[in-house]
């Protein structure tokens, strides 16, 4: 384990921004996390964990100690006919593990194919698509808890997971680093039903000449993909944080007056509460494929901030305060950035 000094993070952040790390290391091991939780660098200052940064920005350079943990390997626990449990490190590549699974016909997560991340990111923010949420496969959840220092594992059910949220991301915040996810795939059989409650997909599919019937996991994973490279920005050709703000959830009482004003607005129903869709009030707010020349809306989906050309972290955060000020002053709403701002 080497700590490094002063490290340029621009290659370490998909929305490619420019961040100076005063300390910078990457853990290629469990032991190597264990000394790092006793090295002076570490207590003496503040820390970030970072995966492939695909929902950070740094907004200034970073004062303190940035740790990347690169743990890669994978490992079947058990299977039977019909399932498998596979353990997966920190640092596996989420895309490359949903591949390989659709190339060993497990099934049950290739509705989230091609999202940019590492494998704990994936419990962390409970990655979502297409229908899909991680925490439908996530098992277990292990790691070290900061506080005791010592090993941990978490059922599904501790982990709190909710929409784009976890436990991870509010009690465990910066006290429990991620060593490795458990997951429990299904074993695909002629029989399965693919998850096409999502309109695109059929259509992706006819378009495609598919049949959905004689469809292998690994078609299934190439239509997700096309669907994404067509409606989202390629993130390995186009600098962005992906969906910058989470959809807004309002009482269903705040629903009544929104409408009368706003007869066109979209929105999901639940018992309890209505949830709208972001990228509809901020094209209202006429953000729409609207730049600054360092940053703005993607041409395809006003929900999408890009990096256009050398933004700095403070470029994006303030381009992202004039949307959230527009959504508030025109529908009342205060959006939630769904990106974690690292100051
Ligand atoms: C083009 C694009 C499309 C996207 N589409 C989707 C989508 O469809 N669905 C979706 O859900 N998300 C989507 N995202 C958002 C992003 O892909 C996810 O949030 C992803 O999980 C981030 O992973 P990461 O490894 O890059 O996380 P990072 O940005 O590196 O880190 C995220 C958080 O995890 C914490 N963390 C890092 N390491 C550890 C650890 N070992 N233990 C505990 N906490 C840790 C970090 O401190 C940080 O708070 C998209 C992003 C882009 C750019």
């Amino acid at each position: 384990m080497q700590i490094q000094n002063n490290i340029n993070l621009i290659n370490y952040n998909t929305f490619k921004v420019k961040s100076i790390a005063k300390h910078f290391v990457q853990i290629q091991n469990e032991s190597e996390i264990v000394s790092l939780l006793n090295d002076p660098i570490y207590l003496q200052n503040k820390k970030y964990f970072l995966g492939s940064g695909a929902n950070t920005i740094f907004v200034n350079n970073f004062d303190g100690l940035v740790i990347k943990i690169n743990i890669l390997w994978k490992e079947i626990l058990s299977e039977n006919d019909d399932e498998i449990l596979i353990k997966v490190w920190a640092g596996e590549n989420w895309h490359n593990f949903v591949l390989r699974c659709a190339d060993n016909n497990f099934a049950w997560l290739e509705n989230l194919a091609y999202i940019p991340s590492s494998i704990w990111a994936s419990a962390v923010q409970n990655v979502w698509a297409y229908g899909v949420e991680a925490k439908n496969i996530i098992q277990t959840v292990d790691g070290i808890n900061l506080d005791t220092k010592e090993f941990q594992t978490l059922k599904n059910k501790d982990c709190n997971f909710g929409y784009r949220d976890s436990i991870f991301k509010n009690e465990l915040k910066d006290k429990f680093i991620i060593t490795h996810v458990v997951f429990r795939l299904k074993k695909f059989k002629t029989n399965y039903k693919f998850n096409c409650e999502y309109t695109g997909i059929n259509e992706k599919i006819s378009q495609l000449w598919l049949d959905l019937s004689k469809m292998k996991i690994s078609d299934f994973v190439e239509v997700i993909t096309q669907i994404r490279k067509e409606k989202l920005p390629d993130w390995e050709l186009i600098w962005t944080a992906g969906s910058f703000f989470k959809n807004p959830i309002i009482p269903k009482k705040q629903r009544e007056t929104l409408y009368v004003r706003f007869p066109e607005l979209k929105w999901f129903d639940s018992n309890w509460a209505i949830k709208l869709s972001a990228w509809q009030l901020i094209d209202l707010c006429g953000f729409k494929w609207k730049n600054n020349w360092k940053v703005g809306t993607y041409k395809n989906h006003a929900l999408i901030l890009v990096n256009e050309w050398t933004a700095t972290g403070q470029d994006i955060k303030d381009f992202a305060e004039e949307i959230q000020i527009a959504v508030q002053n025109k529908f009342n709403i205060s959006l939630e950035p769904e990106a974690i701002f690292v100051e």
